[in-house]
């Protein structure tokens, strides 16, 4: 291939060019040049080609070497007229910088937002300014950064306060900004912009340039070959795998090799995938476009020269470069902005960078990328040329949005996302709204790329395609645009501002004027709607615009001139929406109570209604504005006040709220669910503030210019109501005559609702403008009502309330003086609860509750007034007054109409029988007449003494009713109902309101005599006197109930063991579980006075064996634990752990050739057992294990979902507690030994044993040669007196216990060492053993940890399986090859008593000596059973623990002495004989070993450190012989505390000088510690620290983290991927264990595992933690659980914020500080070998868990 020849050419060729090259002279010759440019461009054309793109294997580093030197170096020299480093050193020693920080975000570093200091929530500080600010201090939020933006340090129009950090505060001496260029020489200015000029152009021409095979004038190359790239280029079309796919039939390219082209074309946008000729590359351009044109729309293929390429390439490199020269002076960066923003020769917009953003939406992401960043660090850091900047963005806008639109790529990358940079800035704002008319642009823009529209022109959604739907979703970026501009509300106004404002309202209001009654709904009848109408778009369209309108009437509010012109613009535009609003619609007249009124017909059932009103909404704010500010009062003249119509203005907003009535009532539902959402939309908190909340408003509005009797009527006549209450004898005929059941139904609904409605329009004062009422009083209202219903968190109230992302609301403070924060426990979040005092506040009907909040916050307030001891009414609360313009909305309540209606309801329920009435319906009427009453009083108390009160609503009600005539009257009615039996809820109210009109009559009476106002307060102080005591005493109630309750609790769960809400309660069923424990131990009636466990003295249960009863969970019934039995199992779960584990880089064991037999003191692999302590028949469990994997299979075949346990790996469920299990531990019976006469000592003993062993060694030899077929004599060494190798032991054991023996060990030797099952295999017992050690010192650490004493702390369940590990290990040769365990067990005593017939015995410091002595003592069974001669098993494990012990004593004086000493030596103490005895034995070991041991004088320090050594050992010796034996503990090991080591060391049978062992019996141990000490293998162990284990060896524990979680995300921020060269890793997750980050969830980091790929997080499981994983995904804030491939849970972090809560996802952004006991928490979870069993309750729990690809993360 030709192209792969040029390839080795050119480079020699380039050396030696490259040698003569000078940059020096290059630059010179520049210097003298007459046509600049050209001279540089023949030098590009001639080297660019040489340098890039010279074949497919690119070499990065060595390009950019060479740029550097044969490009950049000349461009340097001629900028700086001298040698590069001097001449910009200088510059850089006269910059003065700006006082900008700058510093642009990199993807997922976080950054910080002041919300007190902040102008706006886009103003963000990077970590090291933020540090540095006053704002550290104040209440901040933390965000992680999309990548993009920059910090606003030093920008003072960003911060309302400390707009600078320690590093950026200005000096004096540069505060008076001069201009930058000012530093610098005549000659330095002109080369710059020369140099500048022309590399800019050369840039911006190269980057913008779309010919394939052609360069611009100038640059064509001297040479040219057939050389072309075929490049690919990114869309957000296709996906990963369809392009993987594609190029590896396209390219012919391993997956490996595609999957980095996917990743680099997704990242940089383009890549070229194919080097070569022409035809070559043109072939694999239409592979790829005919395998993607079944999409949408095929990969986008070029096929480009190589210098193109190659030239485009540098041109990235010389923005780069420019961006590089640029920081090193603020004068640079200058000349740069005025040569970039220079008018070219087209005139208008047709500067450099004007052609770069027009451009945009054509070039590749990573040309974007590049010169966005050039962008950022000139224009936008240069406050003069950002302003020019800003204005030709702002003359580009249209066309750059446009072009947006049209693109495919995300925001992120396109040119119009830098508008926050401008747009937020409040002066730059300003001016492009005056100046460039921006406010308008946007709105047009916007409002011409949704052009469909129906015939009245409003936005039709309807009908969108897919494309238009897309197109739609891309211009709501407009909106972000407008909030922006709109984000701080002017102080000061010009006349040119109010100008253009109110321009740009005009736009709005047309934008609006196109929403007004879109999307509209007709009620249907008879038959269910076909298809449910869209409704989506126009919501997402009203949620977006949300917060626009409310910006737009902050502005108005800031300006009355503003203010007034608006609310004309809108009523106009209002009045123009309603033209035509009574054409055809015939006027009634309606007449009821003696007042009559015109309106129109119209029936919300019949007729199209809408529940888009932007328009009628915004007026109703600004109405409200007009009454808030004054204008009203003041300027009333200015005012088109007589224009109103209220009837117009109620109009629509009455019939969506009838709408929504009729909806409740069920008249819709026919309609679907469109409409369902559409009105929990218009109540949702989201929305409710731009539309219910406005309705009501305008309802208010309107209803206060007008007669309240008609206004009542016409709302009648809008519920369809009228009719009801109109006919004269309503208050006897209603229902009667109407049989239809629904219809009845239907009516008591709407009238439900209507008198909440009514309550609604006089009630709802809180709005400041329409109540009296400050603004954070709406909010403590909004607070005390979410309270009301239930205590919360602080998220949960959060959500509760209106967001106002623009503004700080001042939230917290609020909350905390209407609340009491109450802190969360380990488990749950922090909860505010109401303070009592603010309870008088509830008002059962708040507007904003739903249904649901209702009846929950009824039921609470009820029960709480219970608590209390008061009576259960629920009065209205009392309300603030009107502000003037709504003064007159109270009469309502004293009106005609609404008491007609009142005594209506009451008489309908004074005759239950009599109509269809509700008791909600009563109770609304009752709180209506509680309300009037209210007012009342208030009036009367606020009133001036000779200011009449008009309100009297108590005259009204005593008055009897007017028709029929001599009716009874409301309060007549009331007394009646006060005494009906079948209203006894209602009772306490009615007696409250009967209270009331005789306080109120009593109070008129004593105005119109003498005032008293002592009267009242002194009656006040009494009330507030017997509340406190009724406060008291509530208190002391709750508190007994409290306690009532917990002690229910208790017994509860002590009846049943079950495990739900198991988080809870778990730490007190623990403590349960221990106080149990303890209390039905083997313990004996009365202390032995030395309890012994081990030995020949060890204590034996008196009086016959004791029988152990156990109840079997499947069936119930009892049995007993008997060798000869029927077996009894435990369910168990045995896995890998690495959790002790002191070095975790030792590679795995290669399964199957590992030998297990000797554990290595670093633990680096264990297996450990656990299990929930739920016993079952064998039978009973192999049934049950049966059904499930018939289950599972029968499951499988139907659907392919998986479970959380996996059954062809034996796990299942317990059934009981649903702990996972995957295997059974048999119960055993404790071992019969009978207590024999004298014992050998350790010599006789050891020689016995030896014989024995020699004899066996020789039966062993003699069988396998006789297999072998060898017929060789060997001298037979005579056997020992009393062992008979001929004898056959009896199997004590029933076949259902060896079948479980079988079981287990199976099971335990399969998942230890990860290989197949094989019950044959040697390594079954060894396997057994180990996993019983290594559990026993897990959980030896474990109580150490948890500080808790050695016995009496453990669950039963633990107990219970630690006694049958250890037994079951004792038992467990009873199922192998007898000689097999025998061989075992001569080479375990080799280790420590040499055997010339055993070869490679280990070192003694290879051997884990805790493993080692729980496997002599568990295989020696197999010896000792072919033993008659009265040798006991007890001395036996009393010699083997004895000789361990002195072999573990020399290990830790060999390893563990520190080498300096400098504490002080303690004199004179009290163990003086074992501090002589311990020095004197490490002297004799440094006699064998010499200068490899320290010199140590202080016995007192070797005394102390081997004690602080050998402590774990001997507690896990306690654990160990206390299981196997049986034998009980002595209280002093159920204390911590001092006494611990006597009381161990008498239980052990151990003198307290363990020294003693040594020297009583020297004459054995001598020599063996003379041979311990020369094994070849010592020195050298000796002399490798790095793998040396010392003694005691720490527990392990999860990695520290830091306390605030910010230090997290920055130094996830800068982790990079390690496989794809300097990438930003986007799910950086960290391992808890190890502390190593890993990019998780992404192809780059995928590993074959296991012929498997896998992602990062599960690879490095399997390397650190034997398939188990604790980790914190940093981004996401959040642990993730990974145990094996499939299985995966999610858990909370450790981090909580101030209010108690953690934040999953990092969405709320509150500072995260470490809670240390959460972090426990988890430590324990992990140590205790819990995640499995955690991930399996959490995957039982939700099922969607189980669904996830854990391996991939
Ligand atoms: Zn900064
Ligand atoms: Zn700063
Ligand atoms: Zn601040
Ligand atoms: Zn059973
Ligand atoms: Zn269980
Ligand atoms: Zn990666
Ligand atoms: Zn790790």
């Amino acid at each position: 291939m030709a192209a792969a020849e040029t390839d080795r050419e050119v480079p020699s060729a380039l050396c030696s060019e490259f040698l003569q090259f000078s940059a020096k002279d290059t630059a010179a010759k520049w210097l003298q040049a007459n046509d600049l440019p050209k001279e540089v461009y023949q030098h590009l054309a001639r080297y660019v080609p040489k340098i890039y793109c010279l074949g497919p294997n690119l070499n990065p580093q060595s390009e950019d070497l060479l740029a550097q030197l044969l490009l950049q170096a000349p461009l340097e020299w001629y900028l700086c007229g001298e040698e590069p480093s001097t001449g910009l050193a200088k510059l850089e020693q006269n910059n003065q910088p700006s006082q900008l920080c700058g510093h642009v975000f990199k993807v997922g570093e976080p950054t910080y937002s002041c919300r007190e200091c902040a102008a706006d929530p886009t103003c963000v500080l990077c970590m090291q300014c933020f540090l540095g600010s006053v704002h550290k201090e104040h209440r901040y939020r933390m965000t992680t950064s999309g990548g993009g933006g920059f910090c606003d340090c030093g920008d003072t129009e960003a911060w309302k306060k400390g707009p600078y950090c320690q590093k950026h505060e200005p000096n004096i001496s540069d505060s008076l900004q001069e201009d930058p260029l000012a530093n610098l020489s005549a000659d330095m200015i002109a080369r710059t912009y020369n140099i500048f000029s022309i590399i800019l152009k050369y840039a911006v021409d190269m980057l913008t340039w779309d010919k394939e095979d052609e360069l611009p004038q100038g640059l064509e190359p001297p040479e040219r070959g057939d050389t072309y790239y075929c490049m690919l280029f990114n869309d957000e079309v296709h996906t990963y795998e369809q392009v993987i796919y594609t190029l590896q039939k396209a390219v012919n390219c391993t997956q490996k090799e595609a999957v980095s082209f996917a990743t680099t074309v997704d990242r940089d946008g383009r890549k070229s995938v194919r080097f070569g000729d022409f035809q070559f590359c043109e072939q694999a351009k239409s592979v790829i476009v005919r395998n993607t044109s079944r999409q949408t729309k095929p990969l986008r293929v070029q096929v480009m020269h190589s210098s193109v390429v190659a030239h485009q390439c540098f041109a990235l490199k010389a923005l780069a470069w420019l961006g590089h020269i640029i920081r090193y002076s603020d004068a640079l960066r200058r000349i740069l902005c005025q040569v970039g923003l220079q008018k070219g020769p087209e005139g208008e917009n047709s500067s450099l960078v004007d052609t770069l953003m027009l451009c945009d939406s054509k070039m590749w992401k990573g040309a974007r990328n590049v010169y966005h960043q050039l962008f950022m660090s000139s224009l936008l850091m240069d406050l003069k040329y950002k302003k020019l900047f800003a204005i030709q963005f702002a003359k580009n806008y249209e066309r750059l949005q446009s072009d947006y639109v049209k693109d495919d790529h995300d925001r992120e990358f396109s040119i119009t996302d830098l508008s926050v940079q401008m747009f937020t800035v409040p002066s730059l704002a300003r001016m492009l709204i005056t100046e460039e008319n921006l406010m308008t642009t946007i709105i047009r823009t916007f409002v011409d790329h949704l052009r469909h529209r129906d015939l009245q022109g409003r936005f039709q959604f309807e009908r969108y395609t897919a494309q238009q739907a897309f197109k739609f979703r891309r211009v709501q970026s407009l909106i972000g645009d407008l909030k922006y501009v709109l984000i701080s509300c002017p102080t000061e106004w010009t006349d040119k501002l109010r100008e253009k404002f109110l321009e740009g309202l005009d736009g709005f209001l047309e934008l609006l004027k196109c929403m007004q009654g879109m999307d509209p709904v007709v009620r249907q009848v008879g038959q269910h709607i076909e298809m449910e109408p869209e409704w989506e778009a126009a919501f997402t369209l009203q949620m977006k615009l949300t917060h626009i309108i409310s910006m737009m009437q902050e502005w108005c509010a800031s300006d009355e001139r503003v203010l007034i012109e608006a609310y004309k613009k809108c009523l106009t535009a209002l009045t123009h929406c309603h033209s035509g609003f009574t054409d055809g619609e015939q006027p009634i007249t309606l007449s009821m109570c003696g007042h009559s009124v015109d309106t129109i017909r119209y029936c919300v059932s019949q007729e199209k209604v809408s529940i888009h009103l932007p328009v009628s909404r915004l007026l109703a704010g600004l109405h409200v504005l007009l009454s808030k500010t004054e204008v009203a009062y003041r300027f009333p003249e200015q005012l088109p006040l007589s224009e109103l119509s209220p009837p117009m203005l109620i109009e629509h907003p009455l019939r969506c709220l009838v709408l929504c009535a009729q909806v409740h009532a069920g008249m819709w539902r026919r309609n679907g669910f469109s409409l369902v959402n559409q009105i929990y939309y218009y109540h949702n908190v989201k929305c409710r503030v731009e539309m219910f909340d406005k309705d009501l408003m305008m309802l208010q509005a309107g209803a206060s210019m007008m007669d309240p009797n008609h206004f009542l009527m016409i709302v009648l006549s809008r519920f369809e109501l009228f009719h009801i209450f109109s006919s004269a004898d309503c208050r006897k005929r209603y229902n009667r005559e109407n049989a239809n059941k629904d219809v009845v139904q239907q009516n008591s609904t709407l009238i439900e609702e209507m008198l909440h409605l009514i309550m609604m329009v006089v009630g709802e004062r809180f709005a400041s403008g329409i109540g009296q009422v400050e603004n954070s009083d709406e909010l403590k209202r909004e607070i005390v009502h979410q309270l009301c219903i239930r205590p919360m968190a602080h998220s949960e109230l959060v959500k509760a309330l209106p967001e106002n992302e623009n503004k700080e609301t001042g939230m917290e403070r609020v909350i905390d003086s209407v609340a009491s924060f109450k802190k969360p426990g380990v488990t749950g979040r922090g909860l505010y609860e109401l303070r009592p005092e603010c309870a008088k506040q509830f008002n059962l009907y708040f507007y904003h509750y739903s249904r649901a909040d209702q009846s929950k916050a009824e039921e609470a307030q009820r029960k709480l007034k219970r608590q209390n001891g008061e009576d259960s009414a629920l009065p209205p609360p009392a309300l603030p007054p009107f502000c003037p313009l709504f003064a007159s909305l109270v009469n309502i309540l004293q009106c005609d109409v609404l008491l007609g209606m009142l005594g209506a309801v009451l008489q309908w329920a004074v005759e239950p029988s009599g109509g269809h009435w509700s008791e909600s319906m009563l109770q609304r009427v009752l709180h209506l007449i509680g309300m009037a009453l209210l007012e009342e009083q208030q009036q009367l108390e606020s009133s001036c003494e000779d200011n009449e009160v008009t309100f009297n609503f108590t005259l009204k009600i005593s008055r009897p009713g007017e028709a029929p005539s001599n009716t009874p009257s409301v309060l007549a009615l009331l007394e009646t109902l006060q005494n009906a039996p079948h209203l006894e809820v209602h009772k306490d109210i009615i007696r409250w309101i009967l209270k009331m009109v005789v306080n109120i009559k009593t109070m008129r009476e004593r105005t119109a005599a003498a005032p008293s106002p002592e009267g009242s307060g002194h009656c006040q102080e009494e009330t507030v006197r017997d509340k406190d005591k009724a406060e008291r005493k509530r208190k002391a109630e709750m508190a007994r109930l409290r306690r009532e309750k917990i002690m229910a609790q208790m017994s509860e769960m002590q009846r049943h063991f079950i495990n739900e809400n198991k988080e809870l309660f778990q730490q007190s069923l623990e403590e349960l579980d221990a106080s149990t424990s303890t209390s039905q131990d083997h313990s004996p009636s009365s202390w032995d006075s030395a309890l012994v466990c081990v030995g020949p003295r060890r204590w034996r249960a008196g009086g016959g064996e004791r029988r152990q009863v156990v109840t079997c969970i499947l069936c119930q019934e009892e049995q007993e634990i008997r060798s000869d039995g029927r077996a009894m199992v435990l369910a168990a779960f045995v896995q890998r752990s690495t959790v002790m584990s002191k070095n975790r880089r030792r590679p795995p064991h290669n399964p199957e050739s590992y030998d297990p037999l000797f554990m290595h003191p670093d633990l680096s692999f264990g297996t450990h057992t656990g299990s929930c302590g739920h016993i079952m028949h064998s039978h009973c469990w192999q049934r049950y294990f049966e059904a499930v994997q018939a289950k599972e299979q029968r499951r499988q075949q139907r659907l392919r979902v998986h479970t959380s346990y996996d059954v062809e790996n034996g796990e299942f469920l317990c059934p009981l507690c649903e702990c996972l299990s995957n295997t059974v531990i048999p119960l055993l019976p404790l071992a019969k030994t009978s207590c024999s006469s004298e014992q050998p000592g350790l010599s006789q003993w050891l020689n016995t044993t030896s014989q024995q062993i020699k004899t066996l060694h020789a039966a062993h030899r003699k069988a396998k040669s006789a297999t072998a077929g060898e017929t060789q004599t060997l001298e037979d060494s005579p056997p020992p007196e009393g062992f008979r190798l001929d004898h056959t032991p009896v199997n004590p054991y029933s076949s259902s216990i060896k079948e479980m023996l079988t079981t287990f060990g199976t099971a335990t030797y399969k998942v230890g060492l990860k290989v197949h099952p094989n019950e044959q295999d040697p390594r079954v017992p060894i396997m057994c053993w180990g996993s019983c050690a290594y559990t026993i010192q897990s959980i030896e650490r474990l109580l150490v940890d948890e500080e808790k004493p050695l016995f009496g702390s453990l669950p039963c369940r633990q107990d219970d399986c630690l006694s049958s590990l250890a037994r079951f290990g004792s038992a467990c040769w009873t199922v192998s090859c007898l000689s097999t365990v025998q061989t075992h067990f001569i080479r375990l005593l080799a280790a420590l008593v040499p055997n010339p017939q055993v070869e490679n015995s280990p070192c003694l410091l290879d051997v884990d000596m805790f493993h080692l002595l729980v496997s002599l003592v568990l295989s020696y069974s197999a010896v000792h059973c072919l033993d008659s001669s009265g040798l006991s098993v007890d001395a036996a494990q009393l010699h083997f623990f004895h000789l361990v012990t002195v072999a573990h004593l020399v290990q830790i004086l060999l390893t563990s002495v520190p080498v300096e000493l400098t504490m002080d030596q303690e004199s004179g103490g009290v163990e003086r004989e074992e501090e002589e005895g311990v020095c004197l034995f490490y002297n004799i070991l440094k006699t064998h070993l010499g200068s490899s041991l320290p010199e140590m004088s202080s016995g007192w320090h070797l005394w102390r450190c081997v004690k602080a050594s050998i402590l774990p050992y001997l507690r896990g010796a306690a654990l160990f012989f206390h299981h196997l034996n049986g034998v009980p503990t002595p209280p002093e090991l159920h204390a911590l505390g001092a006494g611990e080591w006597e009381a161990l060391c008498t239980y052990l049978c151990l003198p307290s000088n363990l020294l003693q062992l040594y020297y009583n019996y020297q004459d054995v141990l001598k020599p063996l510690v003379k041979g311990w000490c020369s094994h070849p293998g010592m020195r050298q162990c000796l002399q490798s620290p790095e793998t040396l284990i010392s003694f005691p060896r720490e527990s392990n524990k999860l990695i520290e983290l830091p306390e605030d979680y910010s230090a997290l995300i920055n130094q996830a921020s800068s982790f990079t991927c390690p496989k794809s060269g300097g990438d930003k890793s986007r799910a950086p997750t960290l391992c808890l264990v190890c502390g190593t980050m890993l990019c998780s969830q992404s192809y780059c980091c995928q590993t074959e595992l296991e012929g498997e790929d896998v992602g990062a997080c599960t690879a490095h499981t399997f390397a650190c933690g034997a398939g188990v994983g604790l980790f914190l995904r940093v981004r996401e804030s959040q642990v993730l659980l990974l145990a094996g491939k499939t299985k995966g849970c999610f858990y909370a972090p450790p981090y909580l914020d101030d209010y108690g809560e953690t934040d999953q996802g990092l969405r709320r952004g509150n500072p995260l500080h470490l809670c240390r006991e959460r972090y426990r928490k988890i430590q324990k979870l992990w140590r205790q070998h819990s995640i499995t069993e955690e991930i399996g309750h959490a995957q039982e729990a939700n099922q969607t868990l189980v669904g996830i690809d854990w391996q991939h993360l």
